[in-house]
């Protein structure tokens, strides 16, 4: 562990991550490389949330699923409490495999459609061997209620319940393992606002009685404002720019995120007169843009911008920016 690290649960280290792809049109002229996450580093305190916000395809839930060891990294590394996820084998592996837990936006998928919930929550305290059937069914009633369901739902399925409803099923299997970092992926963009807001509360009086870490991945960047010390911007697999949340929506640096700031719907008054709008679509990750990745639909860019890619640096204390023309 590098000193300065120590009270982050997480840190994540030069990690790149390429899928190759041999199928399709391409097929004939031997595989390509769809560079998915290109060189990202950031770390989370212990009990804080890092929200991850970004267009859809810039990389943010490759890097959840790296987090998890569901997919191994190109380059990188990922330290959870200093110690290198991809060294863990056996018991350790398994160990880490119960601290890091992660909320998908549809826990449907995630939940077995033949199991009653009681059951799905109480079956990883006792498939890890943590507890007996009776005392893991004790402990799932208990979670349940936690987030909000009663003892009546216990017996019933996936399918009798409401999208708000069954993300609270996902939560408590979820914290059944008493994990450290939780990684929520999406976890109320499936829902209608008003229960959004619910789960959110959830989601906050959870890392407030449990002490979870949390990584935040979402497309609502007011939900993202709501429940995160820090935020990232990503854009074609980098991050853009990294602050304290205030910071980064009261003054974005990065032209990429005025844009998604002015995109979103509460845009502040401010950012609306002198808006950047975001054109076209993301370039392909087969064909990353030379020099600054966001050059090509950045209204500022200058030649510079085209063949020099700017790093991510640190213009104030703790905001990084990655930008030729931060301050
Ligand atoms: P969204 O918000 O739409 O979920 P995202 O920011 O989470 O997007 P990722 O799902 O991480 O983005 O995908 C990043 C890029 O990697 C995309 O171009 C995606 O098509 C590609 N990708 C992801 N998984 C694979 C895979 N298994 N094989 C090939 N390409 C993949």
């Amino acid at each position: 562990m590098n000193k300065g690290d120590a009270g982050n649960l997480l840190v994540v280290e030069g990690l790149q991550k390429a899928f190759e792809v041999r199928s399709g049109r391409f097929a004939g002229r031997g595989s390509l490389l769809v560079r998915a996450v290109n060189g990202v580093d950031f770390r989370i305190p212990a009990g804080r949330t890092l929200g991850l916000v970004g267009e859809s395809g810039c990389g943010k839930t490759t890097i959840g699923r790296l987090i998890l060891r569901l997919l191994e990294p190109t380059a990188g590394r990922i330290q959870f409490q200093g110690r290198d996820i991809s060294e863990l084998r056996g018991r350790e592996l398994l160990r880490y495999r119960q601290r890091v837990q992660i909320i998908f936006q549809d826990p449907y998928s995630s939940l077995n459609p033949r199991m009653c919930v009681g059951r799905a929550v109480a079956e990883p305290l006792v498939s890890h061997g943590i507890m007996s059937k009776k005392e893991a069914g004790e402990r799932a009633a208990e979670l349940l209620e936690f987030m909000g369901l009663t003892a009546a739902h216990f017996h019933r399925y996936p399918h009798e319940f409401s999208g708000g409803q069954r993300q609270r099923v996902g939560l408590a299997r979820a914290l059944a393992l008493q994990p450290e970092l939780v990684v929520a992926d999406e976890p109320v963009s499936a829902l209608d606002v008003s229960i959004q807001a619910q789960i959110i509360n959830l989601l906050e009086e959870i890392r407030d009685e449990f002490g979870i870490t949390y990584l935040f991945i979402s497309h609502d960047l007011g939900v993202v404002r709501h429940i995160s010390d820090h935020v990232a911007a990503m854009y074609l697999g980098r991050i853009v720019e990294m602050a304290e949340t205030e910071a980064l929506f009261e003054t974005p640096l990065h032209p990429y995120t005025e844009a998604l700031l002015a995109a979103a719907p509460v845009a502040h008054p401010r950012l609306r007169k002198e808006r950047i709008l975001l054109k076209g679509d993301v370039p392909s990750p087969l064909a990353i843009p030379s020099g600054c990745p966001f050059h090509t639909r950045c209204p500022r860019a200058r030649d510079d911008c085209r063949s020099e890619r700017p790093a991510l640096k640190e213009v104030e204390t703790g905001r990084f920016v990655a930008c030729h023309f931060a301050p």
